[in-house]
């Protein structure tokens, strides 16, 4: 089944505002099933609106529009919608009072402006709106439907995810079904050629992505049944699992923290922190898991040598040899942070930031991330090649994703992800 999106408003056509209205309801569409085939923006125009919604309308079962549906005189959408469709708009005396309500609870005058939003399509379905006062409306011809939502993105996607969606659900003959695949030290490049034979297919879809570091795979697959659609999903994903198995974290996790904090709880483990670069980014991330308190003892933001020294038991010769930014120290910062908490797992991160190199000339972008557990103490040194504008945060979200991967598979150590 066909969909598309008209978006009524001059202030988008003038880039006034950015039309976020079409992205959500574009994605919900497409999520529902439907083939969503067009966009578009008009403006505040009768005759223009009119010419569009008779064009959607001739190669779309389902045109979703947003916009024009509050008391004023620009706002047309659902008169020109009715014209279009031959439907009368009727006063419906229920979205009448609620109006009158609204007003009344904020102490308001309701002018007679205001009487126009309740008018409603005879026969149509009308959606209330729970967080303003234009009802949306479905108006159906021949097979044919348009769904009216209102323009502000609070009010249109409430009133989507509660009453459209579950309605437009019914209508469609199929579902839409995802899958995302993380995984992490491999880049986009080299994931997508690794998995090139599987890119082509159409249905399950197989598309690669590259976010904040990782390289991610979305698989998605439409069927009769959203379970059809997740078992043909998931034959795909047993063939991505062939080829970069080693690489996978995780399926349809929120990013590396969730994975940590989850099999920490699993193996009822808890992990401590020595961050120097990474300034409590680490923290951060787990913390902003819910439940992180069952598995995150501590975090220390070690900037400097003498917390590192003091706090961490970091030998002073080690910081003399080999200084701060070594091997050595993020290994001795991962026990200390160990030794002091008592978790299962110290994790340390140390390294030069950037933007500029270190005073000693060694680059931006040279970290040494460190885990010590019962098993003894392992270190990564990463190189990101990054400096200059903008590397200070790239070179810490990647630092900080190193360090939570090495938790990820010292816990997997024996076991695939
Ligand atoms: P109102 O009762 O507020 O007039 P309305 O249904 O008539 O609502 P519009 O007047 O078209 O809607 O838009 C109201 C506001 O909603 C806009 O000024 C804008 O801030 C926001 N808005 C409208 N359309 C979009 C869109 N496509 N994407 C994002 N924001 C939008
Ligand atoms: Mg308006």
């Amino acid at each position: 089944m066909n969909c598309e999106i008209i978006c009524v408003g001059t202030e988008i056509l003038l880039g006034d505002i950015l039309n976020t209205n079409t992205q959500y309801l574009s994605q919900q569409a497409a999520s529902l099933g439907f083939n969503v085939l067009h966009q578009c923006v008009v403006g505040d125009n009768a005759a223009r609106l009119a010419e569009q919604l008779k064009e959607s309308l001739a190669r779309s079962e389902i045109v979703l529009l947003t916009g024009g549906l509050g008391p004023t005189a620009d706002d047309i959408t659902k008169e020109v919608c009715c014209d279009v469709m031959g439907a009368e708009l009727v006063m419906n005396e229920e979205e009448l009072e609620k109006i009158r309500a609204y007003f009344a609870k904020r102490g308001r005058v309701m002018v007679e402006e205001n009487k126009k939003q309740a008018l409603v399509p005879k026969g149509g379905t009308v959606f209330a709106n729970s967080c303003g006062t234009a009802p949306g409306c479905a108006v159906e011809q021949d097979g044919r439907c348009a769904i009216l939502l209102p323009g502000p993105p609070r009010e249109m996607r409430t009133m989507f995810e509660t009453q459209v969606r579950p309605w437009l659900a019914k209508r469609s003959d199929s579902v839409i079904f995802s899958r995302m695949v993380r995984t992490f030290g491999i880049g986009e490049s080299a994931m997508a050629a690794a998995v090139a034979e599987l890119l082509d297919g159409t249905n399950p879809t197989v598309a690669p992505y590259a976010k904040d570091g990782e390289a991610l795979l979305r698989v998605t697959a439409k069927a009769e049944t959203q379970g059809q659609a997740a078992q043909m999903c998931d034959e795909v994903i047993e063939k991505i699992r062939e080829k970069i198995g080693n690489y996978i974290y995780g399926i349809d996790v929120n990013g590396l923290e969730f994975a940590v904090v989850e099999q920490l709880k699993k193996a009822g483990q808890k992990v401590a922190l020595a961050e120097s670069c990474t300034g409590g980014l680490i923290a951060r991330r787990i913390t902003d898991v819910p439940g992180a308190s069952d598995v995150f003892e501590c975090g220390v933001v070690s900037y400097a040598n003498e917390v590192k020294e003091k706090l961490l038991g970091v030998r002073r010769e080690t910081l003399e040899r080999f200084t701060e930014v070594s091997r050595e120290c993020a290994a001795e910062m991962a026990q200390g942070a160990r030794r002091l908490s008592g978790a299962a797992f110290g994790v340390s991160v140390t390294g030069f930031a950037g933007p500029d190199p270190a005073p000693d000339g060694r680059p931006a972008g040279l970290i040494y991330v460190g885990l010590d557990s019962a098993n003894g103490t392992a270190v990564r040194e990463l190189n990101t090649g990054r400096g200059g504008e903008g590397s200070r945060e790239y070179n810490r979200t990647v630092a900080a994703s190193n360090a939570l991967h090495m938790v990820l598979k010292e816990l997997n150590e024996h076991e695939a992800f």
